[in-house]
């Protein structure tokens, strides 16, 4: 028999039973937020297959430096202090309750979906870092490594390799006619000479027979019959939607062909007013981002929180498309290249806190490192040319420091703790 989650009280007294139910599905970058930010506010259910937050964005540098992950992985039960999580998968849902794979039936008043892209990662923290030191091992094992995909996960894996091992041979493959397609060329083309000049062999518009491949192949096909010899290999191909779940379900009219979830200005699943979808899953017209998706996340919340005191509908506040999205991919430890609305970097990222300007991959705050940070940009801080969109010579004239990954009004994922700048809560 199904076991009904309706009103267990995560606080007893009235008061919590007078808090509208709200279910998050999925605890990535949109969901964390939006549970963690309503929390106080309802009662909140976060459903996720894993324990744990991971950020995406770190996921790349702990394959080299597993340590890495000690930071980028958080407990849910971290930042959810007040708010239950159902370790589980969403497998469908109806106008009133979410089903999970185990049989549990979720009672909601209001729905969040954040699920993002299906990426099947281990249920415990544990087994993630276990995971991570495989990969580590695998690549300082190998001599020769081969990297499918040449899309932001392949580009910074071939960076975050190309700088910490020098010597070792890479070949990265992509099926299109140039690296970073969902940027614009100037960037593509600049980071092509950046992985060249690393000693990386790029081969574009080939791809590899996935289907003969297996963990221990050291011999790959391309499709214009090239072979490359690897000792390894690592595949960084698109991930699909992670909206399966509902194909068969009362929401399966609202995803477009992609399968993504067709949303309204206030970010609420069209004909379902007490749905609200965010994060990667949404069929917002911009580049999916995390720092976009935890925009989603707090107009989900404020929205939320409105309906919840009985709030009026056209008090809703609006989302507002990103038309100039800023996107930034690592090269390594020190480098990256950046597309900003008017111009694209690519170069050195000296420490921010020397004083001097400065556009870099390093934390600013220290204790977490690999954050994105752009900060008073100065063309003689980056290493290569900034020319705009228009081709002229651009002066890039950021006048203030800001976090890539944070939301200027919001909380970062991984200060959870409220922006308190102690570190996030290690095993
Ligand atoms: C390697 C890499 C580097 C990136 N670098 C950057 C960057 O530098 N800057 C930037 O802004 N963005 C970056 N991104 C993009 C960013 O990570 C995504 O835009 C962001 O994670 C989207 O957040 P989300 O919450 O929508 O989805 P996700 O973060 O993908 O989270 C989805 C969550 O849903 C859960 N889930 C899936 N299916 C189900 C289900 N059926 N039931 C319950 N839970 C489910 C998953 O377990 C996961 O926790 C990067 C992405 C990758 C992969």
């Amino acid at each position: 028999m199904k076991e009904r989650i309706e009103m267990e009280q995560t606080q007893g007294g009235e008061e919590a039973e007078r808090r509208r139910r709200v279910v998050v599905v999925g605890g990535g970058i949109a969901g964390s937020l939006v549970a963690k930010s309503l929390q106080f506010h309802g009662d909140v259910t976060l459903i996720d297959p894993k324990e744990y937050l991971e950020i995406p964005w770190a996921s790349l540098r702990s394959m080299v430096e597993p340590s890495f992950a000690e930071r980028s992985l958080i407990y849910h039960r971290d930042y959810l202090t007040n708010g239950r999580i159902i370790t589980s998968s969403a497998i469908s849902v109806t106008n009133t309750e979410v089903l999970t794979s185990e049989g549990r039936l979720v009672g909601y008043d209001y729905l969040v979906i954040a699920t993002g892209h299906a990426d099947p990662l281990p249920v415990s923290k544990s087994d993630r870092f276990k995971q991570y030191q495989a990969e580590h091992e695998k690549i300082e094992k190998a001599s020769s490594i081969l990297i499918v995909g040449g899309g932001p996960t392949g580009v910074e894996l071939a960076g975050e390799i190309a700088v910490d091992y020098p010597d070792k041979k890479l070949t990265l493959v992509h099926s299109g006619t140039r690296l970073l397609q969902f940027i614009g060329p100037k960037a593509s083309n600049k980071t092509l000479d950046w992985l060249k000049s690393k000693k990386v062999e790029v081969k574009l518009e080939q791809s590899v027979d996935l289907k003969s491949v297996s963990e221990t192949s050291k011999t790959f096909l391309t499709s214009s019959g090239e072979t490359v010899n690897a000792d390894c290999h690592f595949l960084c191909t698109a991930k699909p939607m992670g909206s399966t779940w509902l194909k068969e379900s009362v929401l399966k009219d609202s995803l477009d062909h992609f399968g993504r979830i067709m949303v309204d200005e206030n970010l609420r699943v069209k004909g379902h007013p007490n749905v609200f979808a965010i994060g990667d899953i949404t069929d917002i017209k911009e580049i999916k981002q995390g720092y976009l998706a935890q925009k989603h996340a707090l107009v989900a919340a404020k929205n939320l929180k409105l309906l919840m005191i009985g709030g009026k509908e056209k008090q809703m506040a609006s989302y507002h498309q990103a038309h100039s999205a800023i996107a930034l991919v690592s090269l390594g430890r020190k480098e990256a290249v950046a597309q900003l609305p008017f111009t694209t970097l690519i170069g050195h990222i000296p420490e921010c806190n020397t004083g001097h300007g400065c556009f870099y991959v390093n934390a600013a705050a220290q204790e977490i490192k690999n954050r994105k940070v752009l900060f008073k940009s100065s063309p003689t801080n980056v290493h290569g040319s900034s020319k705009n969109r228009n081709g002229y010579g651009g002066e890039e004239s950021m006048e203030e420091g800001w976090e890539l990954r944070k939301v200027p009004s919001g909380p970062d994922p991984l200060h959870h703790n409220g922006g308190s700048p102690k570190k996030p809560t290690t095993p």
